[in-house]
């Protein structure tokens, strides 16, 4: 239910028949996700950001939905520390999140990527129109913690992110320029969505439903994606300085956060 609804592909990206195929194959993809969440809370590592090409500035969509994710934690009483770039670091820090500048992944117990550049399989890093992501990139904390058998979880929303390497062959099946942009990265976990802010709020909101306490009540979506714009970040779409997200419109947003908790709350109660 709640796997549809952040899938609700709004921005026509192609990804509803990767969305489609994805989930016959894995239909609890995004319960199977908010329970590995919820075993490893206690501390997290948080990657995010993706800077657009030309001007290799990051994009609105992931540091929100890092934002809810660390707020979310912090909730249940573990502990996040977000690593991404140094813009939307400063926009974070503006809400009391921890910043990593150069972690030691063997001190954490969970890694969640949200909307960051994986690899592709050529090592070089792609934007959704197939343009070289020509920044410093942030997926080796993924392959490190792997690597040191730390749980891993990806969010994103197009295949070009760390963690879509888990279905590359969906993406290059149904993504324009796939081939070329997959990320070749895995993550334990997959939550697809249409805006991968999208995918972090529901993963969240599937977690609120398994633990019967709404860790979404309190996500101010305006302020947050302001706060982003304020700190310079750009649409990854239209590539401008304003308060939207992947082209859509902050309405859009903000009502889907709305659903999101509402869908929430009313779980909560009935269960
Ligand atoms: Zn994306
Ligand atoms: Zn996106």
């Amino acid at each position: 239910m709640i796997a549809h609804l952040i899938n609700t592909d709004v921005g026509n990206r192609g990804v509803l028949g990767v969305y489609l195929d994805y989930r016959r194959a894995n239909p609890n993809f995004l319960h199977n996700s908010a329970r590995m969440f919820l075993d490893n809370y206690a501390r997290i590592l948080i990657v995010t950001g993706f800077p657009i090409p030309p001007d290799m500035i990051p994009e609105t969509d992931g540091p929100p939905g890092a934002l809810a994710l660390a707020k979310a934690v912090e909730a249940l009483g573990g502990k996040a520390e977000v690593l991404t770039y140094s813009e939307a670091g400063r926009a974070l820090k503006r809400f009391g999140v921890e910043l990593a500048e150069k972690p030691d992944l063997s001190g954490y117990s969970l890694v969640i990527a949200v909307e960051t550049p994986g690899r592709a399989a050529d090592g070089r890093y792609y934007s959704m129109s197939g343009l070289e992501m020509r920044r410093e990139a942030f997926d080796w904390a993924v392959l490190k913690a792997r690597e040191l058998g730390i749980p891993t979880i990806g969010i994103g929303d197009g295949g070009n992110e760390a963690g879509m390497g888990k279905i590359r062959e969906l993406v290059e099946r149904y993504v324009p320029h796939g081939e070329r942009i997959a990320s070749v990265v895995e993550t334990d976990g997959l939550v697809l969505s249409a805006v991968s802010n999208w995918g972090a709020y529901g993963l969240i909101a599937e977690a609120s439903i398994e633990v019967g306490r709404n860790l979404l009540a309190d996500w101010d979506e305006e302020k947050a994606v302001n706060a982003m714009v304020d700190a310079g970040l750009i649409d990854g779409v239209s590539k401008k300085l304003a308060p939207t997200v992947d082209g859509i419109s902050l309405g859009v947003h903000t009502r889907m956060v709305e659903l999101l908790k509402e869908i929430t709350g009313y779980f909560i109660k009935r269960s």
